[in-house]
């Protein structure tokens, strides 16, 4: 299969009734960039920040990340990059920052991503005037990890145009910005009628969404087959996002690994989310998905599985794939 991957790689993911649907990439580390002609993706999705913070023995001064940023908008060239600001904390503990290394019961739901950046405030202005400065000239799209409520969103974003007004006295600043909220805590689609009018694009994290939706720790394995991504549960709740973003006009993308299955994928585009943001290795079997679907036809029998949810979803959809050559 991997000969059929390849071959396509220059292709379009366009569905077989000319849906352009657009497939994107996570990544986190300079070299992300440079595989992005390999992949044949449309730009990278998710560039989770924190991986610099991760892998560094003290914290990343304001060079240093203004250095990563730069690579990587340059390597991706036209196409687009969306930066997320650093989701560290809870597990993803710092040695270097004392108070990331506290014991919480719970850490995914704990002091982590914007949270933190809301209370260190120093830290999320250093990386915003990174990422302002790497971006002269040209767009920047960043996005807020792990907010709960409107007010972080709007926190975060007036935190971010102060940066922009002091670089703006300094240097070149980019020709425009955009700015994305990530929904990966269920509370915020309950404001989401607030929160459309604000931003220019929503982000679902389903990793997070998934395991706070579910109340089901995603890092354990113990638990892995109570749930699946396929459930009914999840389907509606992404369509009722998807319905509403869709209405304001403000572009959704999955950016959680539930994108990168085919037939998730599939299900997703019968529900109307048709941008993603995968890891590389998935953009070959998802594209081929894609090319070999009718979007109408995913959509008419999702609504209808929605409506009267069979027991077992995953079988369906694997059976209804199957009749239709998906
Ligand atoms: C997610 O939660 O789905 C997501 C994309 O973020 P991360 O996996 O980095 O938590
Ligand atoms: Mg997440």
């Amino acid at each position: 299969r991997r000969a059929e991957f390849a071959a396509i790689r220059n292709l379009p993911p366009t569905t077989r009734d000319g849906l352009r649907t657009t497939l994107m990439v996570n990544a986190g580390l300079a070299e992300d960039a440079a595989g992005l002609d390999l992949s044949g993706a449309d730009g990278i999705g998710l560039f989770r920040t924190e991986f610099q913070f991760l892998v560094s023995a003290a914290l990343p001064g304001r060079d240093a990340q203004y250095r990563l940023y730069r690579q990587v908008l340059e390597a991706a060239g036209e196409r687009p990059v969306v930066f997320r600001t650093v989701d560290i904390g809870g597990d993803k503990a710092l040695p270097y920052l004392s108070d990331t290394r506290d014991e919480a019961e719970n850490p995914a739901m704990g002091w982590r991503a914007l949270r933190l950046s809301l209370d260190r405030t120093a830290l999320m202005k250093a990386q915003a005037r990174a990422l302002i400065e790497a971006a002269e000239g040209r767009t920047l799209r960043v996005m807020f990890p792990m907010i709960s409520e409107p007010w972080e969103y709007e926190e975060a974003r007036s935190l971010f145009e102060a940066q922009v007004e002091w670089v703006a006295k300094r240097k070149g600043v980019p020709s425009r910005i955009e700015f994305g909220a990530m929904l990966e805590v269920p509370s915020l689609a309950e404001m989401l009628d607030q929160l459309l009018p604000r931003i220019d694009f929503l982000s679902i994290g389903t990793n997070d969404l998934t395991q706070f939706l579910f109340a089901a720790d995603r890092a354990d394995p113990r638990l892995a087959l109570r749930y699946d991504w396929l459930s009914p549960a999840i389907l509606r709740f992404l369509k009722r996002v998807a319905n509403q973003a869709n209405a304001a006009g403000v572009p959704v993308r999955v950016c959680g690994e539930m994108g990168g299955r085919p037939l998730e994928a599939m299900a997703l585009i019968g529900l109307g989310i048709t941008n993603f943001s995968i890891t590389p290795a998935a953009v070959g079997p998802v594209k081929a998905m894609i090319r070999s679907l009718d979007a109408a036809a995913i959509r008419a029998k999702v609504e209808l599985l929605l409506a009267k949810p069979p027991r077992d979803m995953r079988k369906t959809l694997t059976d209804w794939a199957r009749r239709h050559n998906v």
